[in-house]
């Protein structure tokens, strides 16, 4: 028996043992394993799609997937900036066990169990063409790649392919990584199944448009947030962040005021964007805004660079969604859309993302397998992103290693939900500071109800917020004695749930503080 077939059959066999438990599909998963494709962008939030039942922009592809699957209504993130959200959905471990924290560690340790390694053993060809963010080129962990170096840029894009070399492509960097994607798949064998991470730059700052999107919201004005004017109070790390449109973001820099296109652009890219922001920069200068209007402007400009930049990222979603469909892979490859966290569209008066807040919690995550996972379907249970390398491999029929820390969800996809025991509360723990936002570390849980924060270092401080009665998350009430059973109970969850992740960080910090 040669190495592919043997594999193919162990893998098969491993299989069944892992769906034994899902019953009546068992028969179909076991005929073939699928492909699996996940579509994995970067700071583009729920607020921004119109599946989550958002009006500011509509996003008919990704809202395909949904509608041909599941959406996942309360999917969290554990630590809510990109290459630490990467790190996790490579080993399905929280960062202090992956030991990649921060957007300031140089290099992820690949040499750890990274959960393609898996795959790989159980047969499927692994690959991720786009954005990496984790320094160390991922040749044992992956067949293929195609990645940007670091943040990558938006117009013609370098790209480190699997042989090493850096490459410049020409063209708009959503298009050219559907590309990459597509070639991958037209190179694959039929009868290897692949798994394959399409990572996109897009929604990142500065957030540039693809050129045939420039001016796409121009005439829309954007609702003002509800807690657009937050004043923070009772929330001293809320208070002291350095995030907001107001003060953070720059206008030459995020909002290209007065910006110069040269350099890496074609002369027709150059002078596309120089027309249509130099436009922009004559009427803002006329206007000459101060204080309520200035901000306000900047917020409109803010969305308007946003959600173009998210359209070609929708467009994309859908080429990609046709190739499948054109090529018959459709039927027998799993789509899953989702961001690496979630952001702020000026809700609290922010961009970025960080806290433990509603807005950089949740992240999107829609999934499309067909003739498994029933069109149409939501799913309101707390899924965390260590959730998603045990959900791939078991999707894949492969290994479930001891030491990941999340659960595969597929269970609640496939059986009826109450049949399966889940988790009642989600933790998160989140360490960058004071660099680049000034969002101080902290560490919590988030029930179905509550969320429970400690902020820690610098600060040394509880915020309990009932999200039934303040959706917004203006009112801390740690202090409220109507509050204090819920307190002690939630408390009691996060000491529960620091033991059980061993976060020795947050262990500590509870300890010196004679609270554990
Ligand atoms: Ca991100």
């Amino acid at each position: 028996m040669n190495r592919k077939i043997y594999s193919y059959v162990l893998a098969g066999l491993l299989s069944g043992v892992a769906f034994s438990t899902f019953g009546q599909h068992l028969d179909s998963f076991k005929r073939k394993r699928p492909n699996i494709v996940f579509i994995f962008s970067d700071d583009h939030a729920y607020q921004a799609i119109s599946a989550y039942g958002n009006t500011l922009a509509q996003t008919p592809n990704i809202d395909r997937i949904a509608n041909e699957g599941v959406i996942l209504k309360n999917q969290l993130v554990t630590n809510s900036i990109c290459g630490p959200s990467r790190a996790t959905l490579l080993t399905g471990k929280y960062s202090h066990k992956n030991g990649f924290k921060t957007n300031e560690n140089p290099n992820f340790d690949l040499n750890q169990a990274i959960f393609t390694k898996e795959l790989q053993k159980a047969g499927y060809n692994t690959a991720w063409v786009g954005k990496w963010h984790l320094g160390t080129l991922p040749t044992e962990a992956l067949n293929y790649f195609k990645i940007l170096p670091g943040q990558g840029h938006y117009y013609n894009p370098d790209f480190i392919h699997n042989n090493g070399d850096t490459v410049r492509h020409e063209g708009y960097v959503t298009d050219v990584i559907t590309t990459f994607a597509k070639e991958f798949i037209e190179q694959q064998e039929t009868d290897k199944p692949f798994f394959l991470v399409v990572g996109h730059k897009a929604t990142h700052r500065e957030w540039m448009p693809d050129i045939q999107d420039l001016g796409a919201f121009d005439s829309v004005n954007f609702p003002i947030p509800e807690t657009f004017y937050d004043d923070y109070e009772g929330r001293e790390a809320a208070k002291d962040q350095d995030m907001t449109i107001d003060k953070t973001m720059v206008l030459r820099q995020d909002l290209k005021v007065g910006q110069v296109f040269k350099g890496r652009y074609t002369p027709a890219q150059e002078k596309a964007l120089s027309d249509y922001y130099s436009k922009i920069s004559k009427e803002f200068a006329e206007k000459k805004l101060e204080g309520k209007e200035l901000v306000e402007w900047k917020y409109q400009r803010y969305l308007r660079d946003y959600l173009s930049t998210a359209k070609s990222l929708d467009r994309n979603v859908g080429e990609l969604l046709d190739y499948l469909d054109e090529s018959g892979l459709a039927e027998n490859t799993v789509v899953i859309y989702a961001s690496d966290q979630g952001f702020y569209l000026g809700e609290h008066g922010w961009f970025d993302k960080r806290f433990i807040y509603e807005e950089s919690l949740k992240t999107p995550f829609v999934l499309r397998y067909p003739g498994v996972v029933k069109p149409g379907s939501d799913l309101q249970n707390l899924i965390l992103n260590i959730d998603w390398a045990p959900t791939v491999l078991d999707l894949a029929g492969a290994t479930i290693p001891s030491d990941i820390q999340g659960s595969s969800f597929l269970p609640l996809l496939v059986n009826n939900e109450d049949s399966v025991q889940w988790r009642d509360a989600g933790y998160y723990h989140y360490y960058e500071f004071p660099q680049p936002h000034r969002v101080h570390p902290h560490f919590g849980i988030r029930t179905d109800r509550y969320k429970l924060v400690r902020f820690y270092g610098e600060l040394n401080n509880w915020e309990l917020f009932d999200l039934q009665k303040d959706p917004n998350e203006l009112s801390n009430v740690i202090d409220h004695p109507d509050y204090r059973a819920v307190r002690e109970s939630l408390r009691g969850k996060v000491r529960e749930l620091i033991l059980k992740y061993e976060d020795k960080e947050a262990e500590e910090v509870l300890r010196a503080a004679g609270e554990i």
